[in-house]
């Protein structure tokens, strides 16, 4: 079972008090932005076997959204952070480096 750290107030939930909100750090495109960005931000999202990052709600808690950082794969949780970065914490980007040596931000295939 998947158990994510909320950053907001602390608890240790499981997935039956989360909510998915599927791939985070989308980059969203301004009005100038042409029809080929817009239709990449609605539907193009990564499905890597690995690192992902993705958006949770903690639903049956204190209903915050925050991000988590984990393995596809093995369900190996690198850690969670707030839902107001643009990136992942240093920290985070340093523990997933360290169990997935060569791995980098940005490079998600
Ligand atoms: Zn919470």
């Amino acid at each position: 079972m998947l158990i994510l750290h909320c950053p907001y107030c602390g608890v240790d939930a499981d997935e039956t008090d989360l909510h998915a909100g599927g791939e985070a750090h989308l980059k969203r495109f301004g009005p100038d932005s042409g029809d080929e960005e817009f239709e990449n931000y609605l539907f193009m999202r990564e499905n890597p076997k690995g690192v992902h990052f993705e958006r949770w709600r903690h639903a049956y808690g204190c209903g915050k959204w925050f991000l988590a950082a984990r393995c596809t794969a093995t369900l190996e949780v690198f850690g969670t952070y707030s839902a107001q970065t643009t990136e992942p914490p240093q920290d985070i980007k340093d523990a997933i480096s360290a169990k997935r040596p060569g791995w980098a931000w940005g490079d998600l295939s």
